[in-house]
């Protein structure tokens, strides 16, 4: 068990970092509206990356049980935030997890809390779904893992090409969803439609 103190993110540079940003659009950082932005931005930006100070060991915190049920467990609908490493812009939606356990489960709050750790980073979507996959996979020594998530980018749709009903969906496939295509059909057949536009 990692007993991993929680960094206290040091706002003193951030605060700065947000007060100089702030200023290069030409903004007066004295008027009222402003005067606690970039410390109240810095807190936010901390919180929203504070998967960065977390560890699998604390977030999971020893919440495997044995059981005897083989068969496909899904978890679906866990809302997420993240941002997206290529702009520092939010990109949300839901994820669905599905596993075929081997003798252990997981406690079923441990999906959501693995999802938030790994989406409070700076992501891609692609390797975020990657790396929930493994994670679960390593904690429950588990048959196989199947990861679907389905997001819209603030990048896709705030700038750049604008695009405000388009959504991604990605997908990682983990043990026996790697080659057995009756698994996977059971699965992606379980799992919600894809959603429209969040
Ligand atoms: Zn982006």
């Amino acid at each position: 068990m990692s007993n991993t103190p929680i960094i206290t993110p040091d706002y003193k540079e951030s605060t700065e970092s947000y007060r100089q940003l702030i200023a290069s659009t030409g903004e007066d950082l004295d008027r009222p509206g402003l005067l606690d932005t970039p410390v109240r931005a810095a807190k936010a930006f901390a919180h929203l990356t504070q998967g960065y100070h977390q560890s699998i060991e604390e977030v999971v915190n020893d919440a495997v049980f044995p059981s005897a049920n083989r068969e496909l467990v899904l978890v679906q609908n866990i809302e997420f935030y993240s941002l997206c490493e290529h702009h520092m812009l939010p990109f949300h939606g839901v994820a669905h997890i599905g596993y075929l356990p081997d003798g252990q489960v997981l406690g079923l709050s441990k999906f959501a809390r693995i999802v938030d750790m790994f989406a409070r980073r700076l992501q891609i979507q692609e390797n975020l779904s990657e790396q929930i996959a493994h994670t679960i996979m390593d904690v429950t020594g588990c048959r196989g893992v199947a990861v679907v998530m389905d997001a819209s980018h603030m990048c896709m749709m705030m700038r750049g090409v604008s695009k405000q009903h388009s959504t991604t969906r990605s997908t990682a496939m983990l043990g026996e969803y790697q080659h057995d295509n009756q698994a996977r059909n059971e699965f992606l057949g379980a799992v919600p439609k894809r959603q429209p536009a969040f």
